[in-house]
């Protein structure tokens, strides 16, 4: 296991900072107030090789390794929340279409998805089903060249936004996966507004009334969609997930730290303890994602698990941390426009969402027996 990136990733590291510094945070409070996303924003994190950027040089893509990618997610996610949520649904749906996808599939979407000419959601929550993705109910049926779709979705990051949505539903098989663009009669989006955090996030309910999908909708093998696309999917999800939450914490650390110092309180050991566990907080949770983004790039068993310990560390982190830095900042921590006080919101959404607190709890404890857990493990 590595204890560090390698300096070429560092170097990576570096630019990604410098471009949510940039580029990224002067525009959060505005997405967090305006509950949309900044569309140039979008265009210039596609200019800059942001957008699915796992994509293969062969597919179009710049072909990022996964622990450069967990780096850009932290940056972004230090900078703003609603955005990283973007590059993470986004990145999912890429992501399933390299994996999964035909050919065809391949060459129509990847380009696009990569240029930023379109821009992926990723469907799978429905007002009955949230962890529990057996419980799903939308369905498709089979007609004469192609799909009948009929279902709801809920909770649909950027369905306001998105070109294409990846849904999730029955088929005769079991669970498939259908890729559905914007604007295809039958579907209606409707928006979802004044969420806790990642207001920005743009998010959606979608209708679908016997909407008609052609053939080659279908990614994957019919029926297959769960365990195979959705664990390679929030794998991703997860890994995201967990790095912009330690983005958060370091966001967390940074205004914590020059508050105390300009205010005089950083001399108070209570204060002290509070920074001091922004400060472990930060180092073990970038050692989990670490861990985390090298299986995934080796593409071994171990990676889907591994994501899940990450991103549940982190995610409880960065709450933990966004809860302790309103505290360090007094007043200013509580007022409309402090960084900390999104954080605070935005953190609260990281237990939930890709695998609740519990739901992570469950699965790394039921599977805890096989867990290797030594410096080999
Ligand atoms: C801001 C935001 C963005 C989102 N974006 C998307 C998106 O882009 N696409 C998408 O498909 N979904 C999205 N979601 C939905 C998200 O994935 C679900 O909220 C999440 O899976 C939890 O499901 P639920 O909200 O239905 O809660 P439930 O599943 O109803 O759970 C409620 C509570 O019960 C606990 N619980 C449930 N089952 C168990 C169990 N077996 N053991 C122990 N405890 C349990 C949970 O941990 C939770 O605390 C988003 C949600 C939010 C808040």
């Amino acid at each position: 296991m590595r204890l560090s990136p390698d300096p070429e990733q560092l170097d990576l590291h570096a630019a990604f900072r410098k471009l949510a510094d940039e580029a990224v945070a002067p525009l959060a409070a505005r997405h967090d107030h305006e509950e949309r996303i900044d569309r140039a924003l979008i265009d210039l994190l596609a200019a800059e090789g942001c957008l699915a950027p796992l994509v293969p040089e062969e597919l179009g893509g710049r072909g990022l390794d996964a622990i450069s990618y967990g780096l850009l997610h932290e940056e972004i996610g230090r900078a703003c929340s609603s955005t990283r949520s973007l590059l993470t649904v986004h990145d999912m749906v890429a992501d399933t279409v390299r994996r999964w996808g035909s050919a065809e599939q391949r060459a129509a979407w990847l380009p696009r998805l990569v240029s930023g000419a379109a821009i992926a959601a990723f469907a799978l929550s429905e007002p009955e089903a949230g962890s529990d993705a057996a419980a799903v109910s939308t369905a498709a049926e089979q007609v004469p060249g192609g799909w009948e779709l009929t279902g709801t979705k809920r909770w649909i990051s950027f369905g306001q936004l998105a070109d294409v949505y990846l849904v999730f539903a029955r088929t005769a098989r079991g669970l498939s996966a259908l890729l559905v663009e914007r604007g295809t009669p039958g579907l209606e989006m409707v928006p979802i507004t004044g969420m806790l955090g990642t207001r920005g996030a743009m998010l959606a309910e979608l209708r679908f009334d016997r909407c008609r999908l052609p053939a080659d909708a279908l990614v994957g093998p019919e029926g297959r969609a769960h365990p195979y696309i959705t664990v390679s999917a929030l794998t991703l999800g997860r890994y995201s997930v967990a790095c912009g939450s330690i983005g958060i914490v370091q966001g967390c650390l940074d205004a914590a730290t020059e508050h105390a110092a300009r205010r005089g309180v950083g001399q108070h050991q209570l204060v002290q303890r509070l920074i001091a566990d922004m400060v472990v907080s930060a180092r073990a949770g970038r050692l989990l994602a670490l861990r985390a983004g090298e299986l995934i790039g080796a593409g071994g068993p171990d990676a889907p698990m591994a994501a899940t310990e990450a991103k549940y560390f982190a995610g409880i982190a960065a709450a933990d941390a966004a809860r302790d830095a309103v505290q360090v900042l007094g007043a200013t921590g509580c007022s409309a426009d402090s960084p900390v006080a999104r954080y605070y919101r935005d953190a609260k959404v990281m237990e939930v969402i890709e695998g609740s607190n519990e739901i992570s709890q469950t699965m790394i404890g039921r599977f805890g027996h096989a867990t290797r857990t030594g410096w080999r493990g």
